[in-house]
């Protein structure tokens, strides 16, 4: 009989600490501070262990949610985490980034009632316990974390991985744990695609990321930097190379940009190449690092989503005297996550709803100095659910701004399908697969950003799916 105690239905979730805003605003360390384990056990009570869970068809990587909680609440946080690792390559990272509230927390029975369980925060617990036992063992035994995970024996062949997003690594991963030899390719100096250049420091620490990789390092999976796939080696050299078959998840890091008068003027970035000189390249401590970065007095950024929040929150603790937010329809629609939205707010960022920049004026030497925007109102629901925003006629007005950030959507990553002949893309330039994820090369499969989706979960799914379908297609002898 279970020795798990269950809280009554209608209890409250348990909060989760977190730094407080004046003092996080100023520094890139994280934000929340987890579950301490008097927290995550009396979360995990709460928990009532359904018979069918629910939460589970919200997870795209079919973690056992009750399961990993089950072992929270018997005060066992490392058995949680070999269920967590059981199906998932990152669970530290989602249990910080995904967007629960839209998945396993929704479908949650208990969601009705506003009272869903915490499973995010009590992912994180888990992860984090496990990094502290391999950061203790490594510490005193002096065992590299890279090697304190079994290796798996290699016999079912050699599989290559392009990109080491979430999508590549966990097809990696899964691909590791059943015996194959697995090499990612990566273009950039280091592992993590998004996770490492677009998700800042004070929302996903880079120990944690290391830890993850650390862990597939375990597996046996080797990693290959600066390799561009299309220009330094080709598709067609990994096949000559003996590898069996391909993933391709090469992402969605091409920016979008408004396509304004003005929006070639200086001071104004993508919110891209704003993030990966702070993220990737350390641009927050020049000059100990090479690369620099402008910021405003007066920064906008403009969009609605995660990305955006990002931008945002990393020009106000890189010193920018106000940040405002522009949007063009209002709170209730943004796509970022509530909680982005919320720390956000607290931190001091402004919001400028209703509102649709139609230029960039620029100062007497050629940079921005304030964006010309019309009023907008909302009209009926466009395809996506949402409102449609519709300029409201003599409406326009300034925004006073000397740097601006445009954060409004990112395209499918163009290099590789662009230099492989055969590889067929769509309209959006996203790479099409069939239901097996296999493209129009016969053993190229892909997944995540560059084939759809937009969130780590997402692509992390779609790696999983195809590993499965990577085995099927090599046990078919199909090439
Ligand atoms: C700033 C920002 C914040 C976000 N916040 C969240 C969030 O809070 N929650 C959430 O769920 N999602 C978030 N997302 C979305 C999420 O990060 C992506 O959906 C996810 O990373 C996609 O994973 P992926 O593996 O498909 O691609 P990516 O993470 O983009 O990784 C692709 C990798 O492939 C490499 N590559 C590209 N071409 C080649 C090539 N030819 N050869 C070798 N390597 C190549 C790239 O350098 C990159 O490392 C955010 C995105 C951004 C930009």
């Amino acid at each position: 009989m279970s020795t798990v105690s269950k809280g009554p239905s209608s209890d409250k979730r348990m909060p989760m600490g977190e730094r407080h805003p004046a003092e996080r605003a100023k520094d890139f360390n994280e934000v929340g501070r987890g579950y301490t384990p008097e927290q995550a056990i009396q979360e995990a009570r709460r928990c009532l262990q359904c018979k069918k869970p629910t939460c589970v068809s919200g997870c795209p990587v079919e973690i056992n949610i009750p399961a990993f909680i089950k072992q929270i609440a018997e005060s066992a946080p490392l058995k949680a985490s070999s269920v967590l690792r059981e199906k998932s390559t990152l669970p530290g990272v989602c249990g910080r980034v995904c967007p629960q509230e839209d998945q396993c927390e929704k479908t949650c029975i208990l969601a009705p009632k506003g009272a869903a369980i915490g499973i995010g925060a009590l992912e994180r617990f888990a992860a984090d316990a496990e990094r502290k036992q391999s950061a203790e063992n490594s510490l005193s035994k002096n065992i590299s974390p890279k090697t304190a995970h079994a290796k798996n024996a290699h016999h079912g062949g050699k599989i290559a991985i392009i990109g080491s997003g979430p999508a590549g690594l966990t097809c990696a991963g899964d691909l590791a744990k059943k015996g194959f030899t697995v090499t990612v390719f990566e273009s950039l100096h280091a592992l993590g695609g998004v996770l490492r250049y677009g998700i800042p420091e004070f929302r996903l620490p880079r120990t944690v990321l290391e830890q993850e990789l650390d862990t597939l390092r375990g597996l046996g999976v080797s990693f290959e930097l600066n390799c561009l796939i299309g220009r330094t080696k080709t598709i067609a050299d990994l096949f000559a190379d003996n590898f069996l078959a391909i993933f391709v998840g090469t992402g969605a890091g091409l920016p979008s940009f408004l396509k304004i008068p003005g929006e070639n003027l200086n001071n104004i970035f993508s919110a891209n190449e704003f993030l990966v000189r702070i993220n990737l390249m350390h641009a927050n401590q020049f000059p100990k690092f090479d690369t620099p970065v402008y910021v405003g007095k007066n920064v906008a950024v403009i969009g609605g989503g995660n990305v955006a929040m990002d931008a945002a929150r990393t020009a106000l603790r890189l010193g920018a005297e106000t940040v405002t937010i522009v949007y063009r329809r209002t709170e209730a629609e943004m796509p970022a996550r509530a909680e982005e939205i919320h720390h956000a707010h607290e931190e001091g960022v402004q919001f400028k709803f209703l509102s649709a920049p139609e230029q960039f004026i620029s100062d007497e030497k050629g940079a921005v100095q304030s964006i010309e925007c019309s009023a907008m109102e909302l009209g009926a629901p466009d395809n996506t659910g949402r409102r449609r925003p519709q300029v409201i006629a003599d409406s326009r007005f300034l925004i006073p701004a000397d740097m601006a950030i445009v954060a409004i959507g990112s395209s499918p990553n163009p290099v590789l399908p662009s230099l492989t002949t055969g590889l067929t893309t769509n309209a959006a330039g996203h790479i099409i697969v069939d239901k097996n994820f296999m493209t129009s090369l016969p053993g190229v499969f892909a997944g995540g950003d560059i084939v759809s989706g937009e969130t780590v979960i997402q692509a992390m799914g779609m790696g999983k799916r195809a590993a499965r379908c990577i085995i099927d297609h090599l046990a078919d002898g199909r090439d």
